[in-house]
């Protein structure tokens, strides 16, 4: 193998296989998972904290292959799901029921019913829906989610806390809630809330905790709170960005947990809802130099990984490490792009990586979360096949590559 797998080797992410050898059995572009570190990170956040009645919620929607659930599953994590479609492939990775929470945001009576009818906690986020549920399970159990007035994370479309957001009910409105939760007779056990995603120190989420937890105390019968996702990882690993201090963070989050429960006279089960801290690390993705040119200034190097393999530079601006497996000892700056017919199809602008040359493999770094659970068929393109590299290097795949079958299934045709 190259010197140029800096990163990669520091995690013994492919732990003994190569990733060109994988292109060549596999195909290209292609995610790779890494089941040792799907682990490693899920007991990382299980023993955040010391009290005992403490559990994270998987947030599927980050990657959520069936073969990464069951591991998760396999873990003892609970699961939160965002969609019917969700709680389909969380019960199908072994999840049961009263382990999945529905955290819904804008969703129909329909929805909300899928998710009564299997058994599965509902949380609402509007008074407009707290009436929707309250009408489709009257008499239920119910969990709402809060807007502590607290924001954060790396990107405004991500910052679900905090006045310029969609999400969550504002504090004004609890007597209203409590009004509609009367009026169809419902249960108010659970208490929710996710500020946004991918924050790199402890601060802002502490302070919602606290402001949640000062809330809540007001509720009677609560049986759980849940602190939502967002814990986040660092994606500039080759400038050796820190990473978030969990212990920190797990140290004061359980004073305030303890203190709450002495102060609410009952040990209630608190929950987060990490989605990236647990994926993203997980997968690399690899891809292929198809061209390499240069236009004036710049030099541009084709490949195969285009937005709708990964859409996270394009949509949020993202900044993905980058190896390139060769021996090649000389960097240079380059724009690395992808195969999708439009110009903002860049995966890295003006980024220094070993020298590249057409046939070369790279990997994309930290590519499990929303990286595949993001891909595309835009441009009629496939999207890629999934490999799991066990914990004993063995390398199995978990999801096929689609097929030309695949693009059409659904076409229905008026030709006679
Ligand atoms: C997206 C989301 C999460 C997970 O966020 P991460 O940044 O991936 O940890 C958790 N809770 C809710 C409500 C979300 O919308």
């Amino acid at each position: 193998m190259s010197n140029n797998t800096k990163v990669t080797d520091s995690f013994n992410f492919f732990n003994g296989n190569d990733p060109k050898e994988l292109v060549k059995k596999y195909g290209s572009p292609l995610y790779v998972i890494s089941e040792s570190i799907i682990r490693q990170r899920c007991r990382e956040l299980k023993n955040l904290v010391k009290y005992p009645k403490f559990i994270p919620n998987y947030s599927a929607k980050a990657n959520s292959n069936l073969a990464f659930l069951e591991i998760v599953q396999s873990e003892g994590l609970n699961a939160d799901a965002m969609s019917p479609g969700e709680i389909h492939v969380e019960l199908m990775a072994g999840f049961k029921p009263e382990q999945i929470f529905y955290v819904s945001n804008n969703v129909s009576a329909d929805e909300m019913k899928f998710a009564v009818e299997k058994g599965v906690t509902v949380s609402v986020d509007s008074l407009s829906q707290l009436e929707t549920y309250g009408k489709v399970n009257k008499g239920g159990k119910v969990a709402v989610r809060l807007n502590p007035g607290v924001g954060a994370g790396h990107s405004a479309k991500v910052v679900t806390g905090g006045k310029k957001t969609k999400f969550g009910f504002t504090l004004d409105l609890i007597p209203q809630i409590e009004e509609t939760i009367k009026k169809y007779d419902l249960k108010l056990i659970g208490i929710n809330q996710h500020i946004g995603s991918l924050y790199m120190e402890p601060d802002a989420f502490l302070q919602s905790v606290a402001t949640t937890l000062e809330v809540s105390k007001q509720f009677k019968e609560l049986e759980f709170i849940d602190f939502g996702g967002g814990f986040g990882i660092p994606y500039q690993k080759l400038n050796d960005q820190p990473r978030l201090d969990l212990k920190k963070l797990g140290e004061e989050f359980d004073k305030l947990l303890n203190k709450f429960v002495k102060e609410y006279g009952k040990e209630i089960t608190f929950k987060i809802e990490p989605g990236r801290y647990i994926s993203a690390e997980s997968s690399v993705l690899l891809g292929t130099v198809t061209a390499v040119k240069t236009n004036g200034e710049d030099k541009y190097i084709g490949t195969d990984i285009g937005f709708n393999v990964l859409q996270r530079p394009v949509m949020y601006d993202s900044h993905h490490d980058i190896e390139v497996y060769n021996d090649s000892k000389e960097d240079e700056k380059v724009t690395v792009v992808g195969n999708i017919c439009e110009s903002g199809d860049i995966l890295a602008k003006d980024r220094v990586i070993p020298k590249a040359v057409e046939g070369d493999i790279i990997g994309v770094l930290d590519a499990g979360a929303y990286g595949y659970s993001m891909c595309s068929n835009y441009n009629n393109r496939l999207r890629p096949a999934e490999v799991l590299i066990r914990e004993n290097g063995e390398a199995v795949l978990v999801r096929e590559r689609d097929t030309f079958e695949d693009l059409t299934r659904h076409f229905i045709s008026i030709k006679e």
